[in-house]
C-alpha cells in the first residue's frame, strides 16, 4: 500500500488560516466540536454529515483549512491525492481504498483529505474507465459503511466540481458542499496577517494597504504566500548591494513588498 500521506496531526493552526470564517465555523459544528465534545450532541437526534466538498479556485485554502480542522479537533490526517491511487495494478486501487478506511478507523478520530477527488470520476465510461469504475464503487461501499464509519471524516477537494460524478455528493458520501472562493480585498487582509505570523515583517509595514492595492486584486492565498516570500528574498538581494550595513535589518519593509509585487501575478 502506498499513501501519498500520513501525517498524525497536522501542524496548522486556525491562525494560520486567513479570512474563511463561514466555512470554519461550519467545520467546528460539524467536525471539531462534535469529536471534542461528543456528549454536547448525544441524544438531540441530529443526523450530521461526515463527508464534505470543498470547491473553489485553485490556491484558496482547501487543503490549508483541511489541516487546520484536523489540528484543531485532535484528528488524525490521511492525505491522498485522487489521481495516486489510480496508478496502480488491476485490483491494486480497491485494494488501497479499503486499507485507507481500515487505517483511518484504527486511528479515529481521522480525517481523510481526497485532494482533486474529481480525478476519481473524470473518466467514467472512457477506455481505462472500468479502473476508476471499480475504484469508485469501493470507495462508495467504504462512505457507505456509516456504522463501521463512526469518527472518520472525508473532506475532498476540488477545482472542477462540474465533473464530479454526483453518486458521489450524495448525503452521507461527500454530501456538503463548501465553496472556498478567491479571497475579497478584507480577506486579502487576513491572509496576509496569518502569513506574516512566520515573517519578520517590520513595524512600519501597513499590511492592509498592501493587501488594498490594485496590484493585489486577484491574487489567491498561495499567491500572498509567494507575494511574501518574494518581498523576504528581496531583503537578502538587499543586503548584497549595501557597502554600509549598519542600519541593514533583516526585516521585511514596504520597499521589499513593492520589489515582490512587480514580480507575483494572479496564477
Ligand atoms: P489547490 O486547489 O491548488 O490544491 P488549495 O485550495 O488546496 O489549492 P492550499 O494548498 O490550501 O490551496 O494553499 C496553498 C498555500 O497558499 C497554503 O499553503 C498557504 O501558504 C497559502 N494560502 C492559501 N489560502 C490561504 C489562506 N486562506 N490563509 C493563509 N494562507 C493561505
Amino acid at each position: 500500500l502506498r499513501r501519498d500521506g500520513f501525517s498524525p496531526i497536522p501542524d496548522v493552526k486556525w491562525e494560520d488560516v486567513g479570512g474563511l470564517d463561514l466555512l470554519r465555523q461550519e467545520f467546528e459544528r460539524y467536525i471539531v466540536r462534535r469529536i471534542k465534545y461528543p456528549e454536547d450532541y448525544e441524544g438531540l437526534g441530529i443526523d450530521l454529515e461526515m463527508g464534505f466538498l470543498l470547491y473553489g479556485p485553485p490556491g484558496c485554502g482547501k487543503t490549508l483549512i483541511a489541516k487546520a480542522v484536523a489540528h484543531e479537533a485532535g484528528a488524525n490526517f490521511i492525505h491522498v491525492k485522487g489521481p495516486s491511487l489510480l496508478n496502480k495494478y488491476v485490483g491494486e486501487s480497491e485494494l488501497a481504498v479499503r486499507r485507507m478506511f481500515s487505517d483511518a478507523r484504527t486511528c479515529a478520530p481521522c480525517i481523510i483529505f481526497f485532494d482533486e477527488v474529481d480525478a476519481l470520476t473524470t473518466t467514467r465510461g472512457k477506455e481505462g474507465g472500468w479502473v476508476i469504475e471499480r475504484l469508485l464503487n469501493q470507495l462508495l461501499i467504504e462512505l457507505d459503511g456509516a456504522e463501521r464509519r463512526r469518527g472518520v471524516f472525508v473532506i475532498g477537494a476540488t477545482n472542477r466540481p462540474e465533473v464530479m460524478d454526483r453518486a458521489l455528493l450524495r448525503p452521507g458520501r461527500f454530501g456538503k458542499l463548501l465553496y472556498v472562493p478567491l479571497p475579497s480585498p478584507d480577506e486579502r487582509v487576513l491572509i496576509l496577517k496569518a502569513l506574516a505570523r512566520k515573517k519578520c515583517i517590520d513595524a512600519s509595514v501597513d499590511l492592509s494597504a498592501i493587501a488594498k492595492m490594485e496590484a493585489c486584486e486577484n491574487l489567491s492565498g498561495a499567491d500572498l504566500s509567494a507575494l511574501m516570500n518574494e518581498a523576504a528574498m528581496a531583503v537578502i538581494d538587499e543586503k548584497e548591494t549595501l557597502t554600509d550595513l549598519t542600519h541593514y535589518t533583516r526585516t521585511i519593509k514596504r520597499n521589499h513588498f513593492e520589489v515582490a509585487l512587480r514580480k507575483v501575478s494572479p496564477s
